[in-house]
């Protein structure tokens, strides 16, 4: 070293003192991790919250999820004659990239999605019918409804395109604030107007007829959300992405997804109804001290109560779900009056009535699954043959004739005796599920908030942009975001405007 080098060196050191002792102070000021976390609900979102709170705040903290009913939530297997049959949430989008690595992560297996012939009634007649020639399907649709499946598509693929930010913004760790904050990012206005109008105006003003909205666009509404075309535009393009090719879900049963969360989260599952979160104020040494809240809970054994730094809430609000009071909050955490829709879904296993819907009992009924259009005389959302959560491969040949398949139909009101007697030719188990399935969608539509409270996040407001699992995990991994950056006055990281051009430009 020359006698030049010397003072270079020395201020180097010195540079690298300062560094340190800079370093130093921004850790002596960084606040403690919570201690401990409560998780309301053990769905799919409330599982996928504990495992991305697990990641953002380390393996000190406590975790802690309640859970009133079954671990999964809307994702539950019915049994009937010894199988299981998916009876909640049942396929999952091949583009819906927090399933893929929940299942990927832990060793889970996917079952591609059953096959079969599909048929659109409208109670009168099949206005149109899937036929096992590939050739004779484009001919059909080209006759019946031009180039409007093609741009049926590319509509939702622009949309879809939009959508997929969201998997970088993560990656990179931003959070939102608020659902419309959140899909702004993504879609901007576009997305913004499709929250505030029906799928059906969105439609009409892409040009689409109405026939296809009638024939195609509203059976897809009815079968995944039991409602009309009259939902939002955003979860019309959910439904109708739904209807693509390349949908999975998990062997074994899609729960299985939430039970491996919850226990590589390593969080603890606490049996129980929480029917209050209380607000508290600590008063520390130097006065100021974060909030607290008491959960309050009936287990088995009593009620009971624990304290907590951070609350989750990842179970519908709505009185007739969650029926969770939010005490000694001020402002008051707002009530949330919004209706859920009523789905039930009828697993029989026998053989379909052909002569219902039109054709010869003796004959070849090839289709195995049947949508509905809008009609009066109506009494089924969709029939479809399904195949047991295990070793399952292609649904079962539902045709006239043949040994029986198990078939799962979807109404708004349970079936009736006759109602069964008219939709069956013969049968012999039934086995029904009913379901507060997915928000009454009536745009527009005004998502609840994300942040209930300075520490109390809620997921669920999601659903009213669109109720899917993938929706309910994606909220999952922004609350552990925000409630990360909240925590750590990381305010840089939420509500970013410009993501998406700030994030290309950074590539
Ligand atoms: C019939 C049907 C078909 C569907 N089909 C699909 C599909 O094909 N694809 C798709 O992606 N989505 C589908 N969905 C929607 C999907 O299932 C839901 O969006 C998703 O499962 C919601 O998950 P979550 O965790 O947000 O809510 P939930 O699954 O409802 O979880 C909330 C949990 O909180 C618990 N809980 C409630 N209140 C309390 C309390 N006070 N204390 C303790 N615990 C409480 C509940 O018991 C529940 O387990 C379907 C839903 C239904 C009903």
């Amino acid at each position: 070293m020359g006698p030049a080098a010397a003072p270079r060196l020395g201020l180097l050191l010195l540079l690298l003192f300062l560094l340190f002792l800079l370093q130093g102070g921004a850790a002596r000021d960084t606040p403690a991790p919570p201690d401990k976390i409560a998780v309301i609900g053990a769905g799919i979102g409330g599982t996928s919250a504990a495992y991305y709170l697990r990641q953002k705040f380390g393996k000190d903290v406590q975790i802690d999820v309640f859970e009133k009913g079954d671990v999964g939530g809307r994702l539950a297997t019915l049994e009937m004659e010894g199988q299981e049959y998916e009876a909640g949430g049942s396929v999952i989008h091949p583009l819906n990239l927090h399933m893929k690595r929940f299942v990927k992560e832990l060793g889970l297996s996917v079952t591609p999605g059953a096959g079969g012939l599909m048929g659109i009634y409208n109670g009168e007649t099949f206005v149109f019918e899937e036929s096992s020639w590939y050739v004779v399907n484009v001919l059909k649709i080209l006759w019946q409804y031009g180039l409007q499946f093609l741009r049926m598509h590319m509509w939702v693929e622009d949309i879809l395109d939009k959508f997929m930010r969201v998997y970088r913004y993560q990656a990179h760790e931003y959070a939102f604030s608020s659902v419309e904050g959140l899909l702004h990012a993504l879609g901007g206005d576009e997305f913004t107007r499709l929250l505030n109008g029906t799928v059906l105006e969105a439609l009409q003003k892409a040009g689409f007829s109405h026939k296809y909205l009638h024939d195609i666009v509203t059976p897809a509404m009815r079968v995944n959300y039991g409602q009309s075309a009259n939902v939002n535009g955003f979860v019309g393009a959910v439904s109708l992405a739904g209807a693509e090719s390349g949908l999975w879900s998990v062997e074994g049963g899609n729960k299985l997804v939430c039970s491996g969360l919850l226990s590589a989260s390593g969080a603890r599952l606490v049996p129980g109804a929480v029917t209050a979160v209380e607000g508290r104020t600590r008063s520390g040494p130097t006065g100021g001290a974060p909030p607290s809240y008491r959960v309050a809970y009936e287990t088995a054994g009593g009620p009971a109560s624990a304290l907590y730094s951070l609350v989750v809430v990842a179970a519908p609000l709505d009185r007739r779900m969650a029926n969770i009071s939010f005490v000694n909050f001020s402002p008051p955490v707002p009530e949330f009056h919004r209706h859920y829709h009523q789905t039930v879904a009828t697993f029989v296993r026998g053989r379909l009535n052909a002569s219902l819907f039109g054709r010869a009992a003796s004959g070849r009924f090839p289709l195995t699954e049947i949508l509905t259009t809008d009609g009066p005389d109506l009494f089924i959302n969709s029939v479809g043959a399904v195949a047991p959560v295990s070793g399952k491969g292609a649904a079962p040949a539902g045709t006239a004739g043949t040994p029986s398949a198990v078939w799962k139909v979807f109404s708004q009101e349970p079936l009736s005796e006759e109602q069964r007697d008219l939709l069956f030719a013969s049968y012999d188990a039934v086995r029904e599920r009913r379901w507060l399935a997915y928000p009454h969608y009536r745009p527009p539509e005004k998502c609840p908030p994300v942040v209930l409270h300075d520490r109390v996040y809620y997921l669920s407001g999601i659903e009213w942009a669109a109720s899917a699992m993938e929706m309910s995990a994606i909220a999952a991994h922004n609350a552990a975001l925000l409630a990360y950056h909240r925590w750590y006055g990381n305010t840089e990281m939420i509500d970013q405007e410009g993501l998406y051009e700030k994030l290309r430009t950074e590539l």
